[in-house]
């Protein structure tokens, strides 16, 4: 969903960024019907390139998306909790990844490829409290939040569910 803003105060400039599901524009309020419709365009190919640019390194391996959760389990969770295995798996129908706390192992979909770095990032921090944490209680969230962008990811995955059309309500 794309939502046009449009700011007596704006002169020039026009901004895009994400708001949960939606695509706000801003623009200056002067700006004619076939500048919005080219700008909106615009704007909305330069941010899916720079989203595309934000996209991490996991994304390219196992070992790499290994890698990535060690170094959040460092940062945010004080190294508590340690994955055996990390990988990439085809979609999943109504998660974005899972885990097995018996044996320490993670799964992510494939589906996550492709989103910015702090949104995967996210998915990693909150499978990783799984493995010392099962259900989703006032003690996950705790420790879940520790990770800044929790629920801006969230809303993130959200609106992406919904636009894809998935269905997909739940971390797990
Ligand atoms: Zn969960």
């Amino acid at each position: 969903m794309v939502e046009v803003r449009r700011s007596r105060r704006r002169s020039r400039t026009v901004t895009a960024y994400r708001e949960g599901d939606t695509v706000v524009v801003l623009l200056p309020a002067r700006m004619t019907r076939a500048e919005e419709k080219h700008w909106v365009a615009e704007m909305l190919g330069r941010l899916e390139r720079s989203e595309t640019r934000r996209r991490s390194p996991a994304r390219t391996s196992d070992d790499a998306l290994l890698a990535r959760c060690q170094q959040l389990a460092a940062r945010h969770l004080a190294g508590k909790t340690e994955p055996s295995s990390v990988r990439w798996v085809a979609p999943m129908r109504t998660r974005w990844a899972s885990c097995t706390p018996a044996d320490g192992t993670i799964r992510v979909s494939e589906r996550l490829r492709d989103v910015p770095g702090w949104v995967l990032d996210y998915v990693l921090v909150h499978e990783l409290v799984h493995l010392l944490v099962p259900g989703h209680g006032a003690d996950f969230w705790a420790l879940v939040r520790r990770y800044p962008k929790t629920e801006r990811a969230m809303g993130y995955l959200e609106g992406l569910s919904a636009a894809a059309g998935w269905g997909i309500t739940e971390e797990d």
